[in-house]
């Protein structure tokens, strides 16, 4: 029966076994501190400490949720439910949903996403005095959201707070947004936490029934809590008169997040709250070999913040590659290397699923993603926002909103002229007005207005038409379940149609997107559970489980693993990011090489990492040299190459198109390897030429074509073998 302990070793163990009272683990990657989680959840179920529902866990990522709900359900041989397990937020949002009366909402509130929050603040910021060319309203959204982080609500704000008469006016600001959020019945990301911790101080009683539910309760990657959800947490384990079963693991070299206000101190802090809190530390890494976790430790002791620790490699008998250091003349040349070793290592027997490329920032995805359509290797986007962002799928979960909510007055903005039905600004200020004199939603507004016939005409038919649509899916929602009510209503409504007709190379993939919506909705018993799913789905991350490469950022690959991981763009100012550095000094650096301490730590067997002399940055070419961190790896673990040579000579058509156009700056090629420590930075990309219209071009990728228009460094080029397309002018070459 507790055959799963045998699978742990002997601090592992102990920190499973140890269920009474507080235990903290801290451990450096990879030393099983998810593992020993999960283990204890189904330890304390087993020895029948208590039910499945009264464990809380909080879990990073949705891996670690999916791993966990999938442990319990074989151990105990039948499917669980209700279990209260996920992140901070989605557990908030559980609460809430319960608890939504207490704070003025109803249980169907709507979670904002920025987008949304940003467009209701937009609206609220001018009638207060300050200067959006210096305090633009993101700027403003930071500060607002940063406070919840503290667990402020506008009324006990600190005083310093208080006493800066710019924050004086962001807080009369984000009074303004709250009352605006109360009144559309929606919360943002942060107030799902905020409104948890108000309800949980104002009202004892629902704190003491959470507090006597929840009998264990189990936080991972707990170096990255913020001080509210630090407070929220220890609210929950300080039960009167009993003992606080509280086990939080972590590791204070995996601290990334402090730019969203985690706070490393929360570590120092449960050792104070909790004196009687039992410490394990964990050493062995069962995750990589010795030569990647060689390289994780030399990086990392170069920070000086550190309560360190050591890692040893469990299995010393694995293959031991080097880590692969690859210089790389600019950005191109490197999504090509790295696609052909992965196409390498597959034809090795290396599975695509079991391949990451992790990256600083978001937008460095899109070169590996036009070099692998290009090849056909399938791969896949983790961190969620993507898909959720474009724009079809914004609308359709508009019009979901909508129909789950029809007081969500910033849904039906959204929509209300898409497709078009001759809703234009006059059209739209007369019913924001009426909506305002009245004091009820837009929807409720527009009724009134078609009611007593104040619209006329092609509006009048249309939104008719529409508020009858909305009724009638309502209707089918009840009768025929959510996902045929959707699908009726925007086919009826023209939503479809419209891009049907649209005749834009995008359309197709639209209407794609949107039946990938569908599926995604039918995952979901209803709208307002798939809306909650699509509203925490930014910290979220892909579990499609197809043998696609994996694509995504250091931030959402916490907590993960792969057998390969390539980790492009180490080049300084990219990473380390020139911004957290200018933001934030060395403290700044030293968590952007605690991000590069997580990227490395995610290799189980091979790790490639390599940076690019020149990269293109918002369609320009810069010249950069390669990352400090790169330097910090000795060749004790690391066999650094070189490509450039090699790359140089391939572009030679960029070298003549150069030649005859300027008089491009090459310097004498590095000698191998040299780059490393002698970065190139001579490298002068061709300015503008003169291209006339009408030209014979040809681009590497997409071959020969026409210019059909210029703009600055861009042309419009009707390719012969594709269609028109737009390209960076030093990527064409001129024919004669
Ligand atoms: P991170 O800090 O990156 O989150 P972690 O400390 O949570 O890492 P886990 O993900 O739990 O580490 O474990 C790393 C890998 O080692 C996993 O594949 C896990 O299954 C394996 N592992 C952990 N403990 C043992 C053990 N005692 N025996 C064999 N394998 C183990
Ligand atoms: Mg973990």
């Amino acid at each position: 029966m507790t055959e799963y302990l045998n699978q742990l070793n002997a601090a592992q163990r102990e920190a499973v076994e140890t269920t009474e009272g507080p235990v903290l683990v801290l451990a450096g990657a990879g030393t099983g501190k998810t593992r020993v989680l999960t283990t204890r959840f189904a330890h304390i179920l087993l020895s029948g400490r208590a039910y499945p529902n009264q464990i809380l866990a909080v879990t990073f990522t949705n891996k670690a949720s999916k791993e966990m709900s999938e442990r319990i359900a074989s151990l105990i041989q039948q499917p669980v439910e209700g279990l209260w397990l996920g992140s901070f937020h989605k557990i908030c949002a559980k609460m809430l949903r319960i608890n939504a009366h207490l704070v003025g909402l109803t249980s169907n509130f709507t979670i904002l996403d920025t987008d949304d929050q940003l467009r209701l603040l937009k609206q609220i910021i001018p009638a207060y005095p300050i200067d959006t060319k210096t305090t633009p309203p993101q700027l403003i959204l930071g500060i607002i959201q940063s406070w919840k982080d503290k667990g402020y609500s506008f009324g006990n704000l600190s005083a310093s707070e208080k006493a800066n008469p710019e924050k004086a006016i962001i807080q009369e600001i984000y009074r303004a947004y709250q009352t605006r959020l109360q009144q559309l019945n929606a919360c943002d990301f942060g107030d799902l936490m905020l409104h948890v911790f108000n309800i949980f101080n104002q009202y004892p009683d629902v704190l003491q029934k959470y507090q006597r539910y929840f009998k264990y309760i189990l936080v991972d990657e707990y170096q990255d809590t913020n001080i509210i959800q630090y407070l929220w947490l220890r609210m929950l384990a300080q039960r009167s008169g009993e003992t606080s079963n509280i086990c939080c693991v972590g590791d204070d070299d995996q601290s990334i997040y402090s730019w969203r206000g985690a706070e490393i101190e929360n570590i120092l802090r449960f050792e104070k709250d909790f004196p009687e809190a039992k410490v394990i530390r964990l050493e062995e890494n069962y995750r990589s070999t010795q030569n990647i976790l060689g390289a994780a430790s030399e990086l990392i002791d170069n920070n000086s913040q550190r309560l360190g620790k050591t890692l040893q490699a469990a299995n010393k008998n694995l293959q031991n590659d080097k880590v692969q250091v690859s210089s790389l003349w600019d950005s191109d040349e490197e999504s090509r290397l790295i696609c052909d070793q992965i196409i390498g290592l597959q034809k090795e027997g290396h599975h695509f699923g079991d391949m990451a490329i992790l990256m600083r920032t978001g937008s460095q995805t899109r070169p590996f993603e036009e070099r692998m359509i290009t090849l056909g290797l399938p791969y896949k986007i983790i961190g969620g926002l993507r898909f959720y962002e474009r724009a079809e799928i914004r609308d359709a979960i508009a019009y979901m909103r909508i129909v789950a909510q029809p007081n969500d007055n910033l849904a039906l903005e959204r929509i209300i002229n898409v497709p078009r039905r001759g809703v234009g600004k006059v059209a739209l200020q007369k019913i924001h007005e009426t909506s305002r004199e009245l004091d009820v939603p837009l929807l409720q507004a527009i009724d009134y207005l078609l009611i007593n016939n104040l619209l006329k005409g092609k509006i009048y038919t249309e939104l008719t038409q529409l508020m009858n649509l909305l009724d009638q899916t309502r209707k089918k929602v009840e009768a025929e379940g959510h996902i045929s009510a959707i699908d009726y209503l925007l086919n009826a409504c023209g939503y479809i149609d419209m891009w049907k007709q649209d005749k834009s190379p995008e359309a197709a993939g639209r209407l794609e997107n949107i039946k990938e919506l569908f599926q995604a909705t039918a995952e979901f018993p209803t709208l307002v559970e798939f809306l909650e799913h699509i509203s925490l789905i930014m910290d979220n991350d892909d579990l499609s489980g197809d043998d696609k490469i994996n694509l995504m950022t250091l931030h959402a690959a916490k907590g993960l693993e792969f057998n390969i991981v390539f980790l492009p763009g180490w080049e300084e100012g990219l990473f380390p990011s020139q911004r957290t550095m200018d933001e934030s000094g060395n403290n700044g650096l030293e968590e952007e090489r605690r991000l590069a301490y997580v990227g490395i730590t995610r290799a189980k067997q091979r790790l490639f990492i390599s940076h690019a002399a020149n990269r293109q940055i918002y369609g320009q070419w810069q010249s950069s040299v390669p990352s400090r961190f790169i330097e910090e790896l000795s060749d004790t673990y690391t066999k650094k190459i070189s490509h450039i040579k090699q790359s140089q000579n391939r572009s030679s058509r960029k070298n003549d198109f150069f030649d005859s156009y300027s008089s491009p700056k090459f310097s004498k090629q590095p000698a191998q390897g040299a780059s490393l420590s002698q970065p190139q930075r001579t490298y002068t990309p061709p300015k503008n030429k003169n291209i006339p219209v009408g030209s014979r071009v040809f681009h590497q990728k997409f071959g020969h074509g026409t210019v059909l228009n210029t703009e600055n460094n861009k042309l419009e080029v009707d390719f012969d073998k594709s269609d028109i397309k737009h390209v960076i002018d030093s990527f064409v070459t001129l024919e004669s």
